[in-house]
Order: C-alpha cells, then structure tokens, then sequence
C-alpha cells in the first residue's frame, strides 16, 4: 500500500500556504489538490494533482486508491459543491475532514453596502439601475447578469478567455490579485465606476476594492456565502495545522 495521504483541497492563497506549512511538519505525504481552472496557478512545493475527481463517487474512489488519512478542504468559501462532495465522500469513508474558510469581510464606517443572498438577486438588483458596472466576482456565474442588458460591465479575469462572455455591453480587465487600494481607487475613477459587485470572499488579498469603493463612495453589492456543510470549521493556517497534528 501506498504511504498515507493527507488531501489538501486547494484553489486559495491559504491552500497554498498550508500545504506548505504541512509538507514541513507532517508525517504524511502531502497532496494539494486543483480543480485545473487557471493556467498557472501559484503551487506549494509539495506533490500535486489537477482536475476533478468525478463527483462523490470519484472522490471516495480517489481517497482509498491513495490512501488518505485526513483531508483539509481549503478551497474557496464559494466553491460550495466541492465543499458538499468532500464531506459527503469523508463522511462515508470515515475520513477526518476540516474546512480551512478565512474570515467573512464585514462593513466598517462609511461603507455603502447592498448585501445579497446570491448571484440571482445581485443581478435583479443591477438591472436598469446602474450603468458602469465593476464585476469582481469572476465569471463562473457570469450568465446570471445576461438580464442586465442596460449595463456596462467591466469584468476582472486573471487571463484571456475560451469564449465571448454573454453580457451585451462589457470589457474585461486583465489583473491577478493580490491588489493595492491606491491602483483599485484609480481603476474606478478612469472607468466612471457607479457599482462594485463582489463575493464576501474575506482575504487581504482582494479587499483593496472595498476600501478603494469607500474612498470613491461607490456602493457595493456583496454576495453572500453559501452554506457550507456540517462540521469542522476554522478560519487559519494554525489553527488548520493544530488540527492535522491532532487526528494524524
Ligand atoms: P465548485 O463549483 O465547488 O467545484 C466544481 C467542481 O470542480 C467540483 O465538483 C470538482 O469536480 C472540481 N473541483 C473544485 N475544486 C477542486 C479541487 N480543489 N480539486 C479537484 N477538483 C476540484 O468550485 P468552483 O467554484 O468551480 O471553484 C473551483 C476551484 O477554484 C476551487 O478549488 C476554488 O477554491 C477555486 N476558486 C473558486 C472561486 C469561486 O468564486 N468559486 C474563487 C477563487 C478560487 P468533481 O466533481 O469532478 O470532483
């Protein structure tokens, strides 16, 4: 049998930082996985998959064929079906699972923020009111905003796209993160900015928006997390690795 395996669900900042933090420390073979959506991702120095795993079923396939002892989903707090997938596969094997999700952005004086349940109210709520859109939230949902046809959208890609983007009016705008308020703050002024759309993804490395739109006085249209499943939750790299030291 192959030597025990410890998963860690990767696609964040954090994932990263973790799995190296692991490879260091653990007893265990590190595995930092991908689901392979960017061209070139930032990666831990540790061994690394890429792609999915097939659904529940895959993944439970996966996790006895190499082995794996515990599994720390650190994906995005956004990325809800891999999230639901790993639990449910890491509750029938009996597999450790915790769920590595930084903390949530919360508002501070002179915010104007519209807070929304999900993409399909973000969108209702932009249709015929706002002209000159900052799209943050990257485009898994883009079709969602297909309705807004009055809208300029400015939408935010790591890298050149496969296909057009259904919107009627929009440009993209080439930038990886991490971001500085001082270029965020620019960008809005020269493209006449009037609303920010962005998910409540948390971080340092994308907050730079928010402060930027505070000093712009532009609202901002938060999207709320999904639900993420029952279980184990923590909001940091040691508290992540506390964990791992404890059930392996
Ligand atoms: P998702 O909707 O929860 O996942 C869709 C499918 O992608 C999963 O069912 C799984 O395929 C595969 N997948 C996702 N994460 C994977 C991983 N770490 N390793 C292997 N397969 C993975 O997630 P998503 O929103 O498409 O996000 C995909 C990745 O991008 C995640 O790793 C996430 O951390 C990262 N990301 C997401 C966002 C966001 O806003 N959603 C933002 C930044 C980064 P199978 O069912 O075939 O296993």
């Amino acid at each position: 049998m192959n030597k025990a395996g410890l998963l860690v669900l990767g696609g964040t900042a954090e994932a990263v930082e973790l799995a190296v933090v692991l490879s260091q420390i653990s007893r265990l073979e590190v595995i930092y996985s991908l689901a392979g959506k960017t061209t070139k991702p930032n990666l831990p120095n540790c061994r690394v998959r890429v792609g999915g795993f097939g659904g529940i079923k895959g993944l439970e396939e996966y996790l006895l064929r190499a082995n794996i002892a515990a599994v720390v989903d650190a994906t995005h707090p956004f990325a809800a079906q891999m999230a639901s997938n790993v639990a449910a596969a890491s509750a029938s094997l009996k597999i450790p699972r915790l769920k590595l999700v930084r903390q949530e952005w919360m508002p501070a004086t002179g915010d104007n923020w519209i807070c929304v349940p999900n993409v399909q109210e973000a969108a209702h709520y932009v249709e015929g009111s706002y002209w000159r859109v900052f799209l943050a939230t990257g485009i898994s949902d883009i079709e969602t905003f297909t309705s807004a046809q009055y809208s300029k959208f400015f939408v935010r890609v790591i890298e050149p796209l496969q296909h057009a983007l259904p919107l009627s009016d929009y440009e993209l705008i080439f930038q990886r993160g991490p971001f500085v308020i001082a270029d965020e703050q620019a960008l809005f002024e020269r493209l006449c900015i009037e609303l920010v759309i962005c998910k409540n993804s948390g971080g340092r490395g994308a907050e730079a928006k928010l402060t930027a739109a505070r000093n712009c006085g532009i609202p901002v249209l938060m999207i709320a997390r999904p639900e993420m499943p029952l279980g184990q939750i923590v909001p940091t790299i040691e508290e992540a690795t506390r964990w791992v030291e404890t059930v392996i």
